[in-house]
């Protein structure tokens, strides 16, 4: 069969085989990103018009849209909702993206490590992705400055609020210094940020596009973690030299995005309702992120170094003693625990051993310990200790 060039750069995903695989009840998931089942609000669907029903716009429900822009406007990032744009997750804006800048051959730039499901959809139109290595507040500022100068990427593509896979922050600092760079080299920024809502401490710096003088951009959150992932309803902001290139690519991806989604997601964003439930969210994910640390210490603490995530989903570990962690997923599913190891987050797994990202929010604390006692156990007898 002749398939297009595309479909041999198109790798299986390990997180979909390892989340299949973690289905099973007897399993303790540590893979996916999975918000925690009792948090999953409950919709109600009796006041939807049945209008919903029929065919709508390609931007998206005008309402939604102004609801996401007046919540952009609070967090710095200037634009009205002629520039919004509703995707099917944002896992959409990935895609999208991708059609707009890629090209065999086409030079990105990506964080190192970064989200493997952009990774997976940038190499699939066959971007040649760049690396900035990250530190705990942000990417390295002279390696930024340096492939900045040596290549064009046609984008960096950034996740500065809580990371995946890293939960890394960046400082106030870095993200002044990565906007000035970004607009100096006059390179398109897409920054993605699925976990800013979810945050433990007294909040996050502003996002980076709202430091942008000159450049282009898209900007891209998702109603995922906070309501239901399986609305799939995402949004794009982008800056008005991009968003008709980009709603074109819309109308020939799915005409649009789902409306029945669209409706439920705007019966929550910008209510007080919401900032309830934000609230209900932040406190419970807090108490399974400080379970997680306790737990880690113990079993752990002569394994592995680790940040405490002061947000988002997951910890990231760094194995004292570097092996491959892909080897470790058969032995850990043997005795019914899932995680995610390292080496997919990177373009070069190969060179980057010894890490594994550890969901926090979708194990009991009951569970946990016994969870990680397994893993550490799997850790261990890999290193022959
Ligand atoms: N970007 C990042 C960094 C993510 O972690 C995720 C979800 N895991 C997505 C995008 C996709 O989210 P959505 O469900 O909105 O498609």
């Amino acid at each position: 069969m002749a398939f297009s060039e595309r479909v041999a750069r198109l790798k299986s995903s390990l997180i979909r085989e390892i989340l299949a695989a973690a289905q099973r009840p007897e399993v303790m998931s540590f893979a996916g990103g999975l918000p925690a089942e009792p948090m999953l609000p409950k919709v109600d669907w009796s006041d939807m018009p049945a209008s919903m029903g029929q065919y709508g716009m390609s931007e998206g429900e005008p309402a939604l849209r102004e609801a996401i822009a007046v919540e952009a406007n609070k967090l710095g990032v200037k634009c009205d909702a002629s520039q919004v744009l509703i995707v099917c997750g944002s896992q959409q804006t990935l895609d999208l993206a991708s059609k707009l800048f890629i090209d065999p051959g086409t030079e990105i730039l990506v964080e190192a490590p970064t989200y493997l499901a952009a990774l997976q959809s940038f190499q699939l139109f066959g971007a040649d992705c760049i690396t900035v290595p990250q530190e705990a507040d942000g990417p390295e500022l002279e390696a930024l400055r340096e492939r900045l100068q040596k290549h064009k990427p046609a984008f960096a593509y950034l996740i500065p609020t809580f990371q995946n896979p890293s939960a890394v922050r960046y400082s106030e600092a870095k993200r002044d210094a990565v906007a000035a760079l970004l607009d100096e080299f006059n390179v398109t920024l897409i920054e993605d940020e699925p976990y800013r809502e979810l945050v433990f401490d007294a909040g996050s710096a502003t996002p980076i596009v709202s430091r942008l003088k000159r450049t282009s951009w898209i900007y891209t959150g998702t109603v995922s973690k906070t309501l239901l992932p399986g609305l799939r309803v995402g949004f794009l902001i982008a800056s008005p030299d991009l968003f008709p290139h980009l709603l074109r690519l819309k109308q020939a991806a799915d005409l649009h995005t789902n409306r029945i989604g669209q409706w439920q997601a705007l019966q929550w964003l910008g209510t007080d309702k919401y900032r309830a439930h934000l609230a209900e969210l932040r406190d419970f994910y807090r108490v399974r992120r400080d379970a997680m640390q306790v737990a880690l210490e113990e079993h752990f603490g002569e394994l592995a170094t680790w940040e405490i995530p002061q947000g988002g989903l997951f910890f990231w570990l760094t194995l004292k003693d570097k092996l491959d962690t892909r080897t470790l997923l058969q032995p850990a599913m043997a005795q019914n625990v899932a995680f995610m190891p390292g080496e997919p987050f990177f373009v070069d797994p190969d060179a980057n051993p010894g890490h594994l990202r550890l969901n926090f929010s979708h194990v009991p604390p009951e569970k946990l310990g016994e969870g990680l006692r397994r893993l550490a156990g799997v850790v261990r007898e890999a290193q022959g200790s």
